[in-house]
């Protein structure tokens, strides 16, 4: 079975559209499916929408959040509830094209565990969207460790292995792009072009983009604490070649008096400080990886010779 995850917030004059159309293309594929929504705290008439769709077909599944939790939020509890085979995810505006499910489903078929849909170039993105876009991915790549190709999004298709170890993760700030980037598996893309949005306006407000694109960066990377260091390194050891500087014109006389004195002081501390600051940022950044509490590893291959493994356990209870 195939799970259909989709997150919907004030979607009211899509909803029913988008389940129009992947309907359609499930039962072209002729695959047995279910699509479970997830109403991130919607104020208009979306739940509505989906309690009317849940009641005439049997295929849907709809869970609605008490509130608004964010996008990320409602695609984690869309595959924590996932019962499929595969998990896709998608957007319910019609910008994640259902009619690229077929070709994800084919790649899994041919054996990869994830398959991410790529976006080659939106309709309707202006020039800052995009060139604020490839920006961020390069600065990401840049420091983090989790590779996060630019035009990714969160429309893909995940292997039932796949999933169970997502749902192993656990923490609280998290951008779905990067943890699935660093968990390995069989990973292979599907390119497409997103259109426009069918109705209605974005749901992603400045202040939410912002968000993500800072826990993109500090949920998946320390660099910018360990740079404090390495900055306090290199001042250490410009000060120090201040302070021999300052020493010479001290012992050939060329100062004011006390301006030696306030100098040297000046490019001590201020590197003590910030290589303090640094070491102090090593620590919060071990305290940080310990609360996140990722799990450890996780095993790629499903005939794992262990009891405990959740592969084994959620093949028994299938
Ligand atoms: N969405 C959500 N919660 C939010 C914001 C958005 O569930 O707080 C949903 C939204 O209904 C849509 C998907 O996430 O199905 C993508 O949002 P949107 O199209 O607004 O983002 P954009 O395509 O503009 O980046
Ligand atoms: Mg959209």
């Amino acid at each position: 079975m195939i799970s259909i995850v989709t997150p919907v917030y004030n979607e009211e004059d899509n909803v029913v559209y988008f389940h129009d159309a992947v309907t359609r293309v499930m039962k072209d594929l002729g695959m047995d499916y279910e699509i479970l929504y997830i109403n991130d705290g919607s104020t208009d008439s979306t739940e509505q929408k989906l309690r009317t769709l849940a009641s005439a077909d049997p295929h849907v599944r709809a869970i609605s959040f008490a509130r608004n939790f964010g996008h990320q939020i409602a695609i984690t509890c869309g595959m924590d509830f996932a019962d499929g085979d595969a998990v896709i995810t998608m957007d319910g505006d019609m910008q994640h094209p259902p009619a690229l499910i077929p070709k994800l489903v084919g790649k899994w078929q041919e054996g990869y565990d994830i398959v991410q849909a790529i976006r080659t170039a939106t309709e309707d993105a202006g020039f800052v969207k995009r060139v604020t876009s490839s920006g961020y991915y390069a600065v990401i790549n840049a420091i983090s460790d989790s590779p996060v190709r630019p035009g990714g999004s969160d429309f893909r298709l995940m292997d039932r292995k796949a999933i169970l170890t997502f749902r192993r993760f656990r923490e609280h700030s998290r951008f779905i792009r990067g943890i699935i980037g660093n968990m390995g598996y069989r990973q292979a893309t599907v390119e497409y072009v997103a259109p426009a949005r069918h109705a209605g306006v974005s749901k992603f407000s400045m202040k939410k983009m912002l968000h993500l694109a800072m826990d993109g960066i500090l949920t998946n990377s320390t660099v910018p604490l360990r740079m404090i260091f390495y900055v306090g390194v290199l001042s250490m050891i410009f000060g120090f070649l201040l302070i021999l500087y300052v020493f010479g014109c001290w012992v050939l006389g060329h100062t004011v008096p006390g301006w030696a004195t306030m100098t040297i002081l000046l490019s001590l501390f201020g590197s003590l400080q910030l290589l303090g600051l640094g070491i102090v940022g090593e620590y919060i950044s071990r305290i940080f990886k310990e609360a996140q509490n990722r799990p450890l590893y996780w095993i790629g291959d499903d005939t794992a010779d262990d009891p405990a493994s959740p592969y084994r356990q959620a093949r028994a209870g299938r």
